[in-house]
């Protein structure tokens, strides 16, 4: 049998930036080269050209599959049987299949009963071991964190350099789809490892956009100065209180002249409706937080803007039943009921 691919993986595409050598074990589900579609409602709403890199386009349906890619393939090549996170879902989704497609086992610590069903659902059919603590996303890390020293199993949480690398790569493409890349970049902020990833890359490539990263009001340690101990906001991929990468994101953002803020929860949500209703983008409510952000606070100049899509709706489907403002119309199954229902006022 032949077998056909279609494009590069992310390593081959990138192999002279990344870390990995003609011949290195390459663990892919052909991820990266994710569409960057332009915004034109938000644009109007803020004044500048406003794209969406819509990263739920990924094989596990969010960013995550960037990094973990690099992650898998490095603890192949180092011999590892098993690999291991603490993740809010979308680190678990992701390990689970680069692990499963690598032939070695995965287990995953999540906080009991925090993980969006879609995440969660893709764990468990990937098979991976899933682990429920009753602590949130920082006891868990700190916990694997531990193990990993106690035991040869490779961690595959954002702490890992390979992750980054992986992830720095959404920075490339922006480089190449808009030649240059644009003046500005919002992204939602969590462990702060992609916006961290996302700097680098854009270093790496010579361009410098200012950085505009945004946290949840309840779950904002960067904005605050200190971690939160107990993170609560609707957007569970960034309900995070102890960011392993957050000195790293606040020199970044610094440095490119941008900075972290908040929006609340309210906001997210505002942002999440109008983003599948007005631009027929569903994405998690930790994605919506960047477009929340550039709303609340503007553009500040910038005439392109990209807003990172980091993780695709479905992946939530509660919170997207729940916090909708339309409902299901119950009907009988005649005419004259149906034209009511079609056609009448709402
Ligand atoms: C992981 C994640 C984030 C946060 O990224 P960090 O690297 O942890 O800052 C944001 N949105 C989604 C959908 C995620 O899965």
């Amino acid at each position: 049998m032949t077998i056909v691919q279609t494009r590069p993986s992310l390593i081959e595409r990138w192999r002279e930036h990344l870390p990995f050598a003609e011949g290195d074990p390459i663990v892919t589900l052909l991820e990266g080269a994710t569409a960057l579609v332009p915004a034109p409602v938000i644009s109007e709403m803020v004044g500048a050209e406003v794209y969406l890199k819509c990263e739920g386009g990924n094989p596990t349906a969010s960013f995550k599959d960037r990094g973990m890619t690099c992650a898998v393939s490095a603890a192949v090549r180092e011999g590892a049987k098993a690999v291991i996170c603490a993740s809010t879902g979308n680190t678990a989704a992701s390990a689970a299949a680069y692990a499963a497609r690598a032939g070695i086992t995965c287990a995953v610590i999540v906080p009991e009963g925090r993980v969006a069903m879609g995440k969660l659902a893709q764990t468990l059919i990937h098979g991976a071991r899933v682990v429920s603590i009753a602590g949130n996303f920082d006891r868990g890390l700190a916990l694997v964190r531990e193990l990993v020293e106690r035991h040869p199993i490779s961690l595959v949480n954002s702490v890992n350099e390979f992750r980054l690398e992986g992830q720095k790569t959404g920075a490339f493409e922006l480089v190449e789809d808009m030649a240059g890349g644009p003046d500005l970049l919002c992204i939602p902020v969590g462990n702060a490892g992609n916006i961290t990833a996302y700097w680098r890359g854009f270093c790496e490539m010579g361009v410098a956009p200012r950085l505009f990263g945004f946290q949840a009001e309840g779950a904002a340690p960067l904005v605050l100065g200190h971690p939160v101990e107990h993170p609560e906001t609707i957007a569970s991929a960034i309900r995070i209180g102890n960011p392993a990468r957050g000195k790293e994101a606040l020199a970044a953002t610094a440095e490119s002249g941008g900075s972290i803020r908040t929006v609340s929860d309210e906001e997210i949500l505002a942002a999440y409706r109008l983003m599948a209703s007005k631009e027929g983008m569903f994405c998690e409510p930790a994605s919506s937080a960047c477009v929340a952000g550039l709303l609340k606070y503007g553009a500040d100049g910038a005439s392109t803007v990209v807003c990172v899509m980091t993780g695709r709706g479905l992946k939530d489907p509660e919170t997207a039943i729940e916090r909708n403002d339309g409902a299901v119309i119950s009907c009988a199954p005649d005419m004259g009921a149906i034209e009511e229902a079609v056609l009448g006022d709402a």
